[in-house]
């Protein structure tokens, strides 16, 4: 495997190419195994006329400068020391396809890679953290030394390569969610006061999941802190494959102590009645993902007995989105 590493400046022009002003690779043999080879270019910059802020900063921006080798060269000389390993690692994953576009400006032929392991979504992983991780911050997690400048393409490769013994093929295999939008994450914002287990409180049992859904019993809910009752507007719910959903999620709200999560369990009983249990759920990641999933999923608008009725057929549940 190939671990690569670029560094590019994007100038200020209206020219649309991120220009490569460094090639560094490392070669191991197994991810996490020894450095076997290394390969550097540093290139003269030729396309854009200024440097862009983090350009400007780059540790070897005077070697690159003062290089006489041009893109061409150092693409076609990298080509050939990777010598058909079409297997790329990198921090981050927009490195081949740079490459790529710096190919197609020069009339190069593209490098096409059979796999390319993006190494800091798989240390995210590794490290159970929910966002990027900056190369540095990894190497220090890890207590790697960090005896050489970053930015530098090929130390840069090299701390990648180091950092691939703490992956797993798991690691490397996972994919994110995509990240909720903003009213999604509003939607997922709890209280974050502390309270202890709640009770699951029986609802029912009732002639229909709506019933159990729509009843009083059903859509209210006590504040875990205080015991305040609230009301609960709506449940949300993932949709399953076939039959009906069988857990419903719902936000209330006390004024005094925030939002809070709360899940329905439907089930039917043997005698064909249905009979709900409802729970305050603990902000932890688990329920949330299962909110999240359910605020992606179908919708059960609640209507109390004492309201009036809409007209029309009485809807079932989750036929409102
Ligand atoms: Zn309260």
């Amino acid at each position: 495997m190939i671990i690569l590493d670029l560094e590019w400046n994007r100038g200020y022009d209206k020219k649309p190419l991120n220009e490569i002003l460094q090639i560094g690779a490392v070669r191991v043999e197994t991810l996490g195994g020894p450095i076997v080879d290394v390969f550097d270019a540093c290139i003269r910059p030729t396309v854009h006329k200024k440097f862009d802020p983090g350009a400007k900063k780059l540790p070897s921006l005077g070697a690159f400068k003062a290089s006489r080798t041009r893109f061409p060269a150092a693409a076609e000389a990298f080509r050939a020391w990777c010598a058909g390993d079409r297997a790329f690692g990198g921090w981050g994953g927009g490195d081949v396809e740079a490459l790529n576009e710096n190919c197609k400006y020069w009339g190069l032929p593209a490098f096409e890679a059979e796999a390319f392991f993006d190494l800091q979504r798989a240390f995210a992983h590794a490290v159970g953290a929910d966002r990027q991780i900056a190369l540095w911050r990894a190497v220090e997690y890890c207590g790697v030394p960090d005896v050489f400048d970053y930015h530098n393409a090929v130390n840069d490769a090299m701390y990648t390569a180091v950092l691939g013994a703490w992956l797993t093929q798991d690691d490397l295999d996972w994919r994110p969610e995509p990240a909720p939008s903003r009213g999604r994450r509003a939607a997922l914002k709890l209280s974050q006061l502390a309270f202890p287990r709640q009770p699951r409180q029986k609802v029912g049992p009732c002639q229909t999941p709506e019933e159990v859904l729509d009843g009083r019993a059903g859509r209210t809910s006590s504040c875990p802190l205080c015991g305040q009752r609230e009301g609960i507007a709506r449940w949300h719910f993932a949709v399953p494959e076939e039959g009906m959903p069988q857990r419903f999620y719902a936000v209330f709200t006390c004024p005094e102590h925030g939002r809070f999560l709360c899940r329905m369990t439907l089930a039917r009983r043997p005698d064909g009645l249905w009979m709900g249990r409802r729970t305050v759920l603990q902000a932890a990641p688990e329920p949330l993902r299962e909110y999240a999933q359910a605020l992606d999923g179908g919708v059960h608008v609640c209507r109390g007995k004492g309201r009036r009725r809409r007209r029309g057929p009485r809807r079932p549940a989750g036929s409102e989105r």
